[in-house]
């Protein structure tokens, strides 16, 4: 279905192969061969930061006034927002997601671009007073070269998510793209192309993650990383950090709650869980995995949650181009075994299933909307991220056993309440661990609002402003006027 089969990787300006050998990109909606991908060993991520750290060296973004560098940016995401259908459609082959979802991760990546394109004007530094005889101010510098390591299951919207405010505060980049998922991220550098950034201030080169991801981790002449991943991976990034004293941003994985209370519009939160647990096939890091409810509510939830999962209708992603109750292929098929083992373990450590639980017997990594019940809190059900299509469910009496069930796991990445109490409503905020929290809407929020987690989830904050100073260092100056003429 693709015309081009065989993609390249991205360095100094250029389309290059790769010194390792290529991979084959596969649909997991059908289990056939998309195309094949360029890989790249320790030599071209050396050769990838080389040209990052020249083109910093250069001066030529750190030098334009920031107006001009948020134009660039900017012109990145129109650039990326008309080209949405070619770049949705090839990440639905890719990844398997819905195209409706698609189009919905193509604009989300084309707003960072607008976002941050926005604030880069707005970064400054303070004057500090120091008495008569000085004049003391600060700067805020970019790190230099940043390295960005990418996740699969929003392989083009993560990848935005850090590349626009580092571009936007003068850094260079170099994007290690997934394995899984790596074509969609190639529309990143034709934006860059169109937009006039200059060649080498960002490169993307796919590889394997213990090979060119590590080499990059470990590369002398990265000044930060961002990682985006699983939490054992982000342990390893972290010590290959350590030995270059280089900073690093953990975006991890999830086991996220949601309470929901005996005065919540179970209605209207029928849509918190569709979009919670079933938008791209549950492959969330801040997905609803866990829904606790108060024990009045919990057997009308268990029928509406099972006749919601029912009606999704699980076929290929390339098919569904409208909005609805629908789940495409899950990323591959190891990913959708993995999801499947961990209901199977749920069921003989004495869970139930309400719901699904299986793979879908059709070519294609496909598994069926599942439901879990009499999900004990030490299960590895209730512990574990799934990064499937997988709700459990746990019942509560009161307050603080909600809370207390909902800071059971070492995750703290988004948490949810759902009730009319205000009250109830922000005694949850405060005492859920966690780095986003949500009141009567999943997901609510945006590109303007800092994301990150907290315990295994990972440390750091991207989106909103917050984010535009994890790749600025504050510099002194202080001048002496005494010493100066004239
Ligand atoms: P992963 O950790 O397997 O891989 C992530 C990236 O790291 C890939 O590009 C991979 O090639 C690379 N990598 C692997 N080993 C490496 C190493 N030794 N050194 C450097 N890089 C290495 O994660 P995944 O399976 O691709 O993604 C799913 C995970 O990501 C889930 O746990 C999910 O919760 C998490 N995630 C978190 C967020 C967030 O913002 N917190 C967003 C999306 C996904």
């Amino acid at each position: 279905m693709l015309e081009d089969k065989f993609w390249h990787n991205y360095i100094d300006g250029q389309w290059v192969a790769g010194s390792a050998p290529p991979i084959n990109v596969i649909n997991p909606a059908t289990g056939e061969c998309l195309c094949q991908q360029a890989m790249a060993n320790a030599r071209d991520v050396d050769s990838a930061v080389i040209a990052a750290k020249k083109a910093h060296a250069s001066g030529q973004l750190t030098n334009m006034r920031p107006v001009e560098r948020a134009r660039i940016v900017q012109a990145m995401g129109q650039y990326i927002a008309e080209h949405t259908e070619e770049i949705a459609t090839v990440l639905t082959l890719e990844q398997g997601k819905p195209l409706w979802e698609s189009r919905i991760e193509v604009s989300g990546c084309a707003r960072f671009f607008e976002y941050y394109g926005n604030l880069a004007e707005s970064l400054e530094g303070q004057s500090i007073p120091l008495g008569h005889d000085y004049m003391d101010f600060t700067i805020l510098e970019p790190y230099g070269v940043t390295a960005h390591i990418i996740p699969w299951n929003f392989p083009f919207e993560m990848a935005a998510r850090s590349i626009a405010p580092a571009l936007a505060t003068g850094n260079t980049c170099v994007v290690k793209t997934p394995e899984l998922t790596p074509l969609s991220s190639a529309w990143l550098a034709r934006a860059a192309e169109a937009a006039g950034l200059p060649g080498g201030v960002l490169n993307l080169i796919c590889g394997h993650g213990t090979e060119a991801g590590n080499a990059l981790c470990e590369h002398p002449d990265v000044n930060m990383i961002v990682f985006t991943g699983s939490v054992n991976t982000g342990m390893s990034v972290a010590r290959a950090a350590a030995n270059t004293v280089t900073p690093v941003i953990l975006e991890l994985g999830g086991k996220s709650a949601a309470i929901v209370h005996s005065d919540a519009d179970l209605e209207a939160f029928e849509t918190d869980l569709r979009y919670g647990i079933f938008f791209n096939a549950g492959q969330i890091c801040s997905a609803m995995s866990r829904v606790i409810i108060h024990e009045s509510l919990y057997e009308p939830f268990i029928e509406k949650a099972v006749k919601l999962a029912r009606s999704i209708s699980v076929r290929p992603g390339i098919e569904q181009q409208e909005d609805g109750p629908s789940m495409g292929a899950m990323v591959c098929e190891a990913q959708r075994d993995k999801a499947v083992a961990m209901v199977e373990k749920a069921i003989l450590q004495g869970a139930k299933i309400a719901t699904g639980g299986k793979a879908l017997n059709i070519p294609g990594a496909y598994m069926e909307p599942t439901i879990i019940v009499d999900v004990r809190p030490g299960m590895e059900i209730a512990q574990e991220e799934v990064f499937g299509p997988v709700l459990t469910v746990m019942s509560f009496r009161h307050e603080a056993e909600a809370i207390e069930l909902a800071n059971s796991t070492q995750f703290g990445l988004v948490g949810g309440v759902f009730t009319r109490d205000l009250g109830c409503a922000t005694r949850a905020a405060r005492a859920v661990r966690c780095g986003q929290f949500f009141v009567n809407e999943w997901f609510a929020g945006g590109v303007e609002t800092p994301f990150g987690g907290v315990g295994k989830s990972g440390y750091g904050r991207e989106k909103g402003r917050e984010a535009l100073l994890n790749y600025v260092q504050t510099k002194n100056i202080a001048i002496r006027m005494s010493g100066i003429t004239g």
